[in-house]
């Protein structure tokens, strides 16, 4: 973290904090601690064999019955979510007519697909969170678009680019095989497609496959529940904005508090007869601060501004303060304090750590965060409850200014398990602190697979040149890649995601900066002629050097520290005993993209290896 301002009159002691850091740390270990538990990842369960039909799609309802294809295509693009779309945008913008993407959904648009959740709204702003708004011609509608809105954003890219014509929807990869004889690879699907494609795309999304918790009794309750990425609107009634009507006479519980409930509570709690709220471990909740988009200022922006909005939210994430932060959101706000501390010369900024002002700020932040429930929460007992006690990036943040009110309705009634969990589903209901709650109907707010493989999560198997998966190549030695898309013995596959590439809060950023690089790549081997590419072993090696040479600066190294409390940030508070390379770029996505433009403008793809006619590298 670089902060540019000095301070005017440093003070060293901790009294005019207004509260007392050792008593936090004191009491954010406690708390971790108790949460702390052997099984980590493997506490969830699976949605697989009796459970599958929690991952079935009640979005669409006819599949489309089609005959297996075995043509060949130029680009498979596995993921119809925004990673896919972005590459084939990219890809499309670059000339290359013959792609196709592959996707599970009955529609494109990936996460905004499944998760149709009544109150889904996007925590990062619309404006940059939307990508390409300025290709597809929009504005949207709100400083924080609903999810109806983003999913035909979605949509929109989608046909702006042309990229709904031959995409094979209910439709999944299960295993991908590098014919080297052939120089192509061989995508197999769950509807008998064997297609051969030069050039494939990995964009199968981080949050991918939801998770069950891990409790006895799931499959003996006798009502009706379902996950909340599979949200039953024929059970409920209503829709995206709420009206629950059909919840009326039903006592319905839900079990987590994570972002996804944070947002669906209030719809809950406004129209079921009753609603119980499980809590393991609170969220941060803090204010959502909406409002319609300004017609003026929308159209006064000059060509390029969503770029430049987003390396300006970026840099103030990455502890790299601006003359102006354009977002002002919460996700900057920390850094502007500590810029603040500084610049102020409070608290004795100069004589701290740089990691102890960082600490402060977040304290203060938490602290405020803290006093909020206690204003808006009226019974002092269900107040307290709500109180996160850990650092701010522990978790996942949220935002939002109907999930406390939630709490002073009296049909609704949250049930603090003190950090231990709901215990059991029985036919009944859901057993939590040794009492059962008779409920009609269950909604699971558990999350996604996140600790668990990568081919796992993604549901199939990357086989490349020797046969070898990406999984057994990963178990030896650990995760090798070059910039986490390009993974040697696996010539023509580039994987889109966080691991050993970038991190940053705006996921479409960092999903945008992946399509310009991998369309980069291949419109060079298509001009060159060249048949195959993948990274060098020694560009491997290297890659992973940096990655330990580097550490995490700015908020992003608070997340999910391993001090913090447990949560899919930091593997449920274990070590996995996984190399610290398989780590995002510690230097930080502002650092990474750049470095990825200068590799790009070099030209000559240093670290890859071509095959082809033009034999170059
Ligand atoms: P999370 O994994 O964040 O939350 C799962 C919740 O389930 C946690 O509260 C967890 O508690 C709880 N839980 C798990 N097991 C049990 C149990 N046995 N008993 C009681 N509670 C249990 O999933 P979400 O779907 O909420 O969010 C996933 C991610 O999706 C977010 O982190 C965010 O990245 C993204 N998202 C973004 C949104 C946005 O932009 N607005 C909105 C929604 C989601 P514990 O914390 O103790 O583990």
């Amino acid at each position: 973290m670089r902060v540019k301002y000095r301070p005017r009159m440093p003070v060293t002691s901790d009294d005019d904090l207004g509260f007392d850091p050792d008593a936090l740390r004191a009491r954010y270990a406690e708390e971790r601690a108790k949460r702390l538990r052997a099984d980590g990842n493997d506490q969830y369960l699976e949605i697989a064999d009796q459970f599958e039909h929690f991952a079935d799609d009640p979005y669409t309802d006819d599949v489309e019955d089609r005959a297996p294809l075995t043509d060949e295509v130029e680009v498979v693009l596995v993921g119809g979510g925004f990673g896919g779309l972005l590459a084939g945008a990219r890809l499309r913008e670059a000339g290359v007519d013959d792609l196709r993407i592959i996707e599970k959904g009955g529609g494109l648009g990936g996460t905004w697909y499944w998760n149709q959740y009544p109150g889904a709204q996007c925590d990062i702003e619309s404006y940059i969170y939307l990508p390409l708004i300025e290709q597809v011609g929009t504005t949207p509608s709100e400083k924080y678009a609903r999810a109806p809105e983003i999913l035909s954003h979605a949509q929109r890219l989608a046909a702006r680019y042309d990229l709904d014509r031959d995409a094979l929807l209910h439709t999944e990869v299960t295993d991908l095989r590098w014919d080297d004889e052939a120089q192509r690879w061989i995508v197999h699907t769950n509807r008998g497609d064997a297609l051969r494609a030069r050039f494939v795309v990995v964009a199968a999304g981080p949050l991918h496959r939801p998770k069950l918790p891990g409790v006895d009794g799931i499959d003996e309750f006798a009502g009706h529940s379902f996950h909340t990425s599979r949200w039953d609107y024929e059970y409920t009634g209503g829709g995206a904005n709420g009206g629950l009507d059909r919840l009326g006479d039903k006592r319905v519980a839900i079990i987590g508090t994570g972002a996804t409930a944070v947002q669906v509570v209030p719809h809950l709690g406004a129209a079921a007869e009753q609603l119980v709220v499980f809590q393991r471990t609170p969220s941060s909740v803090d204010e959502r601060g909406n409002a319609p988009t300004d017609a003026q200022w929308a159209a006064s922006l000059e060509p390029g501004w969503q770029q430049e909005r987003n390396e300006n939210f970026n840099a103030w994430l990455s502890g790299v303060p601006q003359d102006v932060d354009l977002v002002m959101d919460g996700w900057t706000d920390i850094v502007g304090r500590i810029v603040a501390i500084y610049r102020d010369g409070r608290h004795g900024a100069l004589e701290r750590p740089m990691g102890e002002v960082l600490e402060i700020a977040n304290f203060q932040k938490m602290e405020e965060l803290r006093a909020r429930i206690d204003r808006v929460v009226e019974d002092p007992a269900t107040a307290e409850a709500l109180k996160p006690w850990y650092q701010m990036f522990c978790k996942r943040p949220t935002f939002n200014d109907e999930y406390l009110p939630t709490f002073n309705r009296p049909n609704v009634t949250l049930v603090d398990t003190d950090g231990q969990g709901v215990e059991r589903i029985t036919e009944r209901g859901v057993v939590a602190n040794g009492v059962e709650y008779e409920v009609d109907c269950i909604v699971y707010a558990t999350g996604f697979e996140v600790g668990t493989g990568f081919e796992r999560r993604a549901g199939m198997h990357i086989r490349g040149r020797d046969g070898r998966t990406l999984t057994e190549k990963w178990d030896d030695g650990g995760m090798r890649s070059l910039y986490g898309m390009h993974h040697r013995g696996y010539p023509n596959l580039f994987v889109m995601g966080i691991q050993q590439g970038a991190w940053t809060a705006n996921y479409t950023h960092l999903l945008d900066e992946a399509a310009v690089q991998l369309t980069y790549v291949i419109d060079h081997m298509r001009s060159a002629g060249l048949t195959s590419v993948e990274p060098t072993e020694a560009a491997e090696r290297d890659w992973a050097d940096q990655i330990v040479a580097t550490s995490m600066g700015g908020i992003a190294g608070g997340i999910g520290g391993s001090d913090c409390t447990p949560g899919y940030y930091n593997n449920e508070g274990q070590d996995l005993g996984r190399p610290p390379y398989e780590a995002p770029y510690g230097g930080g996505s502002i650092e990474f993209f750049r470095m990825m433009q200068a590799w790009r403008d070099a030209g000559d793809l240093a670290g890859l290896e071509c095959t082809g006619p033009a034999d170059a590298t």
